[in-house]
């Protein structure tokens, strides 16, 4: 699925539940769900985000760095902060660097529970909590929309490599599977631009 796809869907998806008072719904808020839907895909070497954070999209490349930066994020706790959870975000930079794509962490339950957990703890930290929940739907909405391709996700990694798909699903670039993502996209689009003046009418 692509990275618009991820984002239209999040985005969406938290305007829907802020009408129901689930999320509250801030610009900010918005922002932090589309780089959250994005964020599972931080595995693949040609993902979106790894486009602005990796030199050369290459696995070993990929691998190497992300191995640094894990290494860099244990020692820095180690010898300065220790703080529990800037280890788990070096323990995530190892794994997703050995992860490949859809194979590992980042599109698992574990990824999601650490991810927002890290977030979580970063946001009560610095006083903005209400980009939990939205960080928390832009991931967890990632992991459930990848079910509904052919492909599925490794759901219960590191416990069970076994991938899990819903009973109806789509191949990535097929036609169908074009023609879906590009309705997510539009749909979402109009309804966004639907809902737009009370959007900004209800942002402080
Ligand atoms: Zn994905």
């Amino acid at each position: 699925m692509t990275g618009k796809t991820h984002v239209g869907i999040g985005v969406m998806s938290t305007v829907v539940l802020s009408q129901y008072n689930v999320v509250e719904l801030t610009l900010g808020g918005l922002v932090i769900c589309a780089l959250a839907s994005l964020l599972p895909d931080i595995d693949h070497p040609k993902a979106f985000l790894n486009k602005y954070i990796l030199p050369i999209k290459n696995k070993s490349v990929k691998t190497s760095i992300y191995f640094t930066i894990g290494i860099f994020f244990i020692l820095l706790n180690l010898f300065y902060l220790n703080i529990k959870y800037v280890e788990i975000i070096g323990i995530f930079f190892i794994l997703t660097g050995f992860s490949s794509h859809r194979n590992g962490i980042t599109h698992s339950l574990v990824g999601l529970i650490s991810f927002s957990s890290t977030f979580g703890y970063a946001a009560r930290t610095y006083g903005f909590r209400e980009y939990i929940v939205p960080f928390f739907i832009g991931y967890g909405l990632h992991i459930l929309a990848d079910m509904f391709t052919n492909r599925g996700v490794s759901l219960f990694y590191p416990f069970r490599k076994k991938k899990y798909k819903m009973p109806i699903t789509f191949s990535v670039g097929s036609f169908w599977g074009n023609l879906f993502e590009g309705l997510i996209i539009s749909g979402g689009l109009i309804y966004l631009t639907l809902k737009l003046p009370e959007i900004l009418l209800n942002m402080k």
